[in-house]
């Protein structure tokens, strides 16, 4: 059995909903990657008999706890108190973290109010979890058969703790055993179509297979027992890559992520020191804005009438005009003026009000110009103007993808 764990996430604004409860879905999702059961979430406000129950009746049910929030220095910040009065551990000075506290306002120049000083109390036989990254020092304790850890409550400074110290004293008090998560990640199938793809493969009953459709890809996912055999499960990920085809931009393993699709073609950019231009009509700019971190990207522009953009390039375009050409003739042209080896650009002739239609799908012309000639796609897409502006970037970030993974 894997050990129970639980979350609590400690403040009345999170228990009346004006902050959502980031911290325990980001929690929760690690700790099930380390091989924990996730048993409960519970959300306390700033109340302390409250807080002392929880503590109390989860040292009696469960393994594991942490608990985020109310480490600060202000009257609602109760979870040091609530921890003494619920374990009977005094609460104690503590001079290095007194320090560190002092340290982290003296680096700031500023002076440190003396409610901080309030922070630098631990309850007795606590082990400090230092915060580089703030003041409140998260601290661990072990109770009855319960090993609880206690994190600040901003989500940056939880998100550091954990991945700093937390992370590995899980590994060491547990003895964890993970299921294996693999994903394939894919763009421009739907999942109907890949469960069709796949449906002739046998998947042993000890695998679990899932999917997981995101706004900007679909990832299916096989889950294996820890203790999978490797070679049965290469295979297994083989045969699932091999029917999907040419969709998979990415691959993510147990201890190798893939990342996303602008992540995967900025690894291929790079790799293949390649430059681009991006010419966009439908996505609007947003296409450029995924690559913000891309140095390859040297230019791009965004024209919302394709009159405008012929205009620019000294073409004639009438409504009869093919977009294939017309892409074809100003790849060229910008070709020659940058000397460069991609160009990218979209094309269609739907007016505005298609585009804002959910009704209207929207015929979208996608062309790559490169060392080894012109690569035309031609997409439909449909709903409302947002989904159609996000997929045409991501259906033009994966024509790009598509060339550069093929000539590897
Ligand atoms: P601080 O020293 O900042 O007071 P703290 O440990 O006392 O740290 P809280 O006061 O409970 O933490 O929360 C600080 C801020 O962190 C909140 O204003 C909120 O924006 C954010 N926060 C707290 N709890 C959560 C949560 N469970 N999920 C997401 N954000 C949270
Ligand atoms: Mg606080």
């Amino acid at each position: 059995m894997n050990p129970k764990l639980e979350l609590f996430s400690q403040g009345e604004e999170v228990v009346t909903g004006q902050t959502v409860d980031t911290n325990a879905a980001w929690l929760a999702q690690a700790c099930v990657n380390l091989g924990f059961m996730i048993s409960r979430q519970t959300a306390v406000g700033d109340k302390l008999e409250d807080l002392v129950t929880l503590l109390n009746e989860i040292a009696g049910r469960s393994d594991c706890c942490i608990c985020t929030g109310g480490l600060g220095p202000t009257s609602d910040d109760l979870t040091a108190q609530a921890v003494a009065q619920a374990f009977s551990l005094p609460l104690e000075f503590d001079p290095v973290a007194f320090e560190q506290i002092e340290q982290f306002f003296l680096k700031r120049k500023r002076a440190m109010p003396e409610v901080n000083r309030k922070q630098a109390y631990l309850p007795k036989g606590a082990q400090r979890i230092d915060n580089e990254w703030g003041t409140a020092p998260g601290f661990t304790l072990r109770y009855n058969d319960c090993w609880f850890v206690f994190l600040p409550g901003v989500p940056s400074e939880m998100r550091q703790l954990f991945d700093s110290f937390v992370r590995s004293h899980l590994g060491k008090q547990f003895a964890l055993k993970p299921k294996l998560l693999v994903s394939l990640k894919t763009v421009g199938i739907g999942e109907s179509d890949i469960q069709t793809a796949v449906a002739s493969i046998k998947i042993p009953e000890t695998v679990q297979l899932g999917f997981r459709a995101g706004v900007d890809h679909v990832e299916t996912k096989l889950l294996f027992p820890y203790d999978y055999d490797p070679a049965l499960m290469t295979e297994l990920i083989n045969d699932f890559a091999g029917n999907i085809g040419d969709f998979v931009f990415g691959i993510d393993r147990p201890g190798h992520a893939s990342g996303d699709l602008v992540n995967v073609v900025d690894k291929l950019m790079q790799g293949q020191q390649q430059k681009a231009v991006f010419i966009e009509t439908l996505s609007q700019g947003l296409l450029s804005a995924k690559c913000i971190d891309c140095d390859w990207l040297i230019e791009s522009s965004y024209y919302a009438e394709i009159r405008q953009l012929a205009e620019d390039f000294d073409l004639t375009v009438n409504d009869k005009a093919d977009m294939g050409l017309l892409a074809a003739a100003i790849a060229e042209k910008i070709k020659h003026r940058k000397a460069l080896d991609l160009v990218l650009i979209q094309l269609h002739q739907s007016d505005r009000s298609t585009i804002r239609d959910k009704n209207i799908a929207v015929e979208i012309n996608t062309a790559l110009l490169t060392p080894h000639g012109l690569w035309q796609v031609k997409h439909t897409i449909s709903g409302p103007a947002q989904r159609k502006q996000n997929q045409s970037a991501v259906l033009a970030l994966d024509t790009l993808r598509r060339y550069l993974q093929l000539h590897h």
